[in-house]
């Protein structure tokens, strides 16, 4: 008997590790563009840097502020701020948007701790902030590491006071302190959810008293500083959104560099990849379609997330222009629910199905679906619309992979992907792989990023 290796060939579905499918050209690209990568991550710690720091990136690449009543004509670049915490930007095509747009749909709002709205008290002599975690956090996670905070004070004038804390260099850094191993008996008995209580997850601020005689003199103390740097008062907290966030710099990481490690890749990976490609994007004929949201890791709800009507809006605005219904827009629009999957962890073998798990350096990850044991929650996209995904990936080269959110009845997740298909847009979830998913540091392959990148453009330009 011959071993039919030509059939085999033929016949089955084979994947190839990514560096063994590019030459040293792509090899060069993928390196510089995870550098550009590492930088805005650096620079978006919250929703809105990430807004605001897209929005210098898109000037100086010619977009300018769209408001109703302006012309919307081919080869126009434009956007649109949510109130700082969302964005949208499209570069206008050829074709009416009576054709529909391709639309790439990332989240910029990532698991964090926020502040308690009256979150400063003192405890024996130390001074804190209390917290509230934002999105699906193992909360032990977040003991004993660096965090810097981030955020804004509204004042009653409606001012809005920026507040940066331990980003530089010469800052201070703050954290949450957790029980020696010498003394956690109690605590290591406990199951991982209950190792620290929400209550318990408090932000050490300081220690040294107020020079006076009263109480809460540390609390005094603490609320002296803030009021001498940032000219407000306890009372100015309860309108205040302020985020801890791990205080580590987007390092590379692996002695080869391989991957990328930070705080914040779900979702801004994806988000750099497909603002990376509308501000590339020359001239196409559908027009294209960048949304940064906010809120998908509390369920994508407000009005900065994407179930509100604030993408209805601007993108009506866009179709009143032209004359089309927004309806007919959308049945003819294709769109890219741009997130981050979970990559195979050799280590954490038992929680995926190896064959079906997107893998790291196997390219950008697309899931036909996410959501929960049979299926619940989720867009289920259809073949046609992943067989129009393979012929254009195909065709720009783009290294993908079909993916999966774990063993099926493992657990699951969900995206922005099922806001958009019930907006009668095709939808499909695609984006980079990630280890750690969630962690205060996660990681991602620089091979995959850069394929997402190159993924979203081809979607861009087809
Ligand atoms: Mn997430
Ligand atoms: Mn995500």
């Amino acid at each position: 008997m011959s071993d039919n290796k030509e059939l085999r060939e033929k016949l089955f579905y084979e994947q190839k590790n990514g560096y063994d499918l590019i030459g040293t050209d792509e090899r060069i690209a993928l390196e510089e563009f995870c550098e550009g990568y590492k930088v805005y991550l650096d620079n978006a710690r919250t929703e809105r840097e990430a807004v605001s720091e897209a929005i210098r990136l898109a000037e100086a690449e010619g977009f300018v502020p769209y408001t109703y009543g302006m012309e919307v004509k081919p080869g126009m670049k434009l956007y649109r701020s949510n109130r700082g915490k969302s964005l949208m930007l499209a570069v206008v095509g050829s074709k009416s948007l009576a054709e529909g747009c391709n639309i790439a749909a990332a989240h910029i709002d990532a698991p964090r701790l926020d502040l308690k709205q009256i979150p400063l008290h003192e405890d024996s002599e130390f001074a804190y902030f209390r917290t509230h975690y934002y999105g699906g956090i193992k909360k032990y996670q977040w003991l004993a590491v660096p965090l810097e905070l981030h955020g804004v004070v509204t004042l009653k004038n409606g001012e809005n006071v920026e507040i940066v804390i331990g980003k530089d260099p010469s800052d201070p850094q703050l954290v949450i302190t957790d029980v020696l191993p010498h003394l956690a008996k109690d605590q290591l008995s406990k199951g991982a959810m209950d190792i620290i209580a929400a209550e318990r997850m408090n932000i050490l601020l300081g220690s040294i008293p107020y020079d006076d005689e009263g109480s809460d003199r540390v609390k005094l103390a603490v609320m002296s500083l803030l009021n001498d740097t940032y000219g407000i008062t306890e009372e100015d907290f309860l309108s205040a959104e302020i985020q801890a966030v791990p205080s580590y710099p987007t390092r590379d990481v692996g002695l080869d560099r391989s991957f990328v490690g930070g705080y914040g890749h779900d979702d801004r990976v994806c988000a750099y990849c497909e603002l990376k490609a509308i501000l590339d994007l020359d001239k196409p004929e559908h027009t294209a379609v960048c949304i940064l949201a906010d809120k998908e890791e509390i369920g994508s709800e407000g009005t900065s997330g994407m179930q509100s009507q604030a993408f209805e809006c601007f993108m009506e605005d866009l179709c009143d222009a032209q004359g089309v219904a927004l309806r007919h827009c959308f049945a003819n629009s294709f769109c890219l629910s741009a997130d981050v999957c979970n990559a195979y962890d050799p280590m954490f073998a038992e929680i995926s199905e190896k064959r079906s798990n997107a893998k790291c350096n196997y390219g950008m990850g697309i899931l036909k679906f996410t959501g929960k044991a049979g299926k619940g929650g989720t867009n289920d996209a259809d073949a046609e619309t992943v067989g129009k995904l393979r012929r254009i990936f195909d065709d720009n080269n783009v290294v993908w992979q079909m993916g999966a959110l774990g063993k099926v009845d493992q657990g699951g997740g969900g995206t922005v992907a099922l806001f958009m298909s019930r907006r009668n847009i095709a939808t499909i979830d695609a984006g980079v792989p990630v280890l750690s998913m969630h962690a205060p540091f996660e990681l991602v392959s620089k091979f995959d990023t850069y394929m997402t990148y190159k993924g979203v453009k081809a979607i861009y330009e087809d």
